[in-house]
């Protein structure tokens, strides 16, 4: 019996249970610290009440003879996808519906798109970087090579033609950064991918914070896409489903690399290794798309979208370097006074009760950087805006 070693060259992940310790300790110390946690990057609002109705409605659908649904198209069903297909259509963005491949979330097809690709690929992968980019490619054994995202190129780095990359990982607005590719700066990545024969893993959890008209939501706005890009999204943060777990991920049909057709090859992915997403789920993400649904997704988001403002304000305020807040759920700032990120973590929790996530837990440029997040609640944000601007000001 052989097992896949390449198990063995993961790093451990400390960085959330070392958050939970830290927190929990400091709590046990100082029983009545009212500890507000920004670190999170779940969502904390319920499902708006139309995908609530969609769902029950399915679930009796589900409990009658004549209306039961089992096994469904692995692809998802044409109802969703129609919709997705009309959320580009809306924004200039034409796909032909089996391009859309309905998924459990983003996660899982970030990972199982390795699929298609062999071993003998190098990867092209951004530091700091969402880690399941990293470990999904260390599993399979693939050769990575890290882009420094910086202060100096803004966490957006553009191609260097003088590197060599098969596969190229991209997520604007990003996590961990907050930072979102302007159309230039994802043309000149098209342009590399399809000069270098590469595909550009898209990863666009986060398009539903865009609120720059002038900012690409899709890459498939940018010429040339089609030929290098997949794209992956999720109803996660755009409509509360990080328990409720749905995505997508769009293959297009005209996307060939080494004589062979990716779409033709995911689709046989799929339909050989996914029974596809509940019905029921399904439903849900469609009212999504209705426009009472569109209302109220819109009203959770601008929630967040208020939070991210009240934290990118308070940065302005005390002259605190950052990325994202605009655009973005998550804000990205330089640690003050020249602290490392976990120096910094503890500096917050113990003086402001505060908690972040330290840049370091996503790859070595973070490593004097701070993430917060505007899923929280919107009094607690104030709150903690307040401790920050106490304790920061110069
Ligand atoms: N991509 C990025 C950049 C994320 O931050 C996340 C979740 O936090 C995901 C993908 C996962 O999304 P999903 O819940 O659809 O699996």
């Amino acid at each position: 019996m052989k097992v896949n070693q390449n198990y063995q060259n993961l790093e451990d992940s400390y960085l959330f249970s070392t958050i939970a310790r830290k927190v929990a300790e400091y709590g046990e110390r100082n029983p009545s610290a009212k500890i507000i946690r920004l670190g999170i990057g779940d969502v904390t609002l319920p499902l708006a009440p139309v995908v609530i109705d969609a769902m029950q409605q399915a679930l009796c659908e589900m409990s009658v003879q004549e209306s039961f649904r089992g096994y469904g198209p692995e692809q998802g069903y044409s109802f969703l996808k129609d919709e997705i297909q009309e959320y580009y259509a809306r924004r200039g963005t034409e796909l032909d519906a089996d391009e859309i491949f309905i998924s459990d979330g983003a996660k899982s097809d970030l990972g199982n798109i390795l699929d298609l690709f062999d071993v003998d690929n190098t990867v092209l992968i951004p530091d700091p970087v969402y880690p399941v980019y990293v470990d999904t490619n260390v599993m399979a054994g693939r050769k990575i090579v890290f882009m420094d995202a910086n202060a100096e190129n803004g966490f957006l780095p553009l191609p260097d033609p003088a590197v060599q990359a098969d596969i190229i990982y991209l997520c604007s607005p990003n996590n961990p950064t907050g930072a979102a590719y302007d159309r230039a700066g994802l043309k000149a990545w098209v342009d590399y991918a399809n000069a270098q024969n590469a595909v550009i893993l898209y990863d666009a959890a986060y398009e539903c914070f865009i609120e720059d008209e002038s900012l690409p939501r899709s890459i498939y706005e940018i010429e040339g896409a089609k030929d290098c890009a997949i794209e992956f999204c999720s109803f996660s943060k755009m409509a509360g489903f990080t328990g409720t777990r749905c995505g997508y991920t769009v293959v297009p049909m005209a996307l060939e690399r080494g004589g062979m057709n990716l779409h033709k090859m995911w689709l046989r992915r799929q339909t050989t290794k996914f029974n596809g997403v509940p019905y029921v789920v399904q439903r849900g993400a469609a009212a999504v798309f209705t426009r009472e649904g569109q209302k109220q997704i819109h009203e959770t988001l601008a929630y967040y979208k208020e939070n991210a403002k009240v934290l990118a304000q308070t940065l302005d305020e005390l002259g605190i370097w950052y990325t994202g807040g605009k655009n973005s759920p998550y804000l990205w700032l330089e640690c003050p006074n020249g602290m490392d990120s976990w120096t910094f973590f503890d500096y917050l929790l113990e003086n402001a009760n505060v908690v972040g996530t330290p840049g370091a837990g996503f790859g070595k440029n973070g490593d004097r950087f701070f993430r917060l997040t505007a899923f929280g609640d919107k009094q607690k944000t104030l709150e903690a805006a307040e401790r920050l601007k106490k304790l920061l000001a110069k």
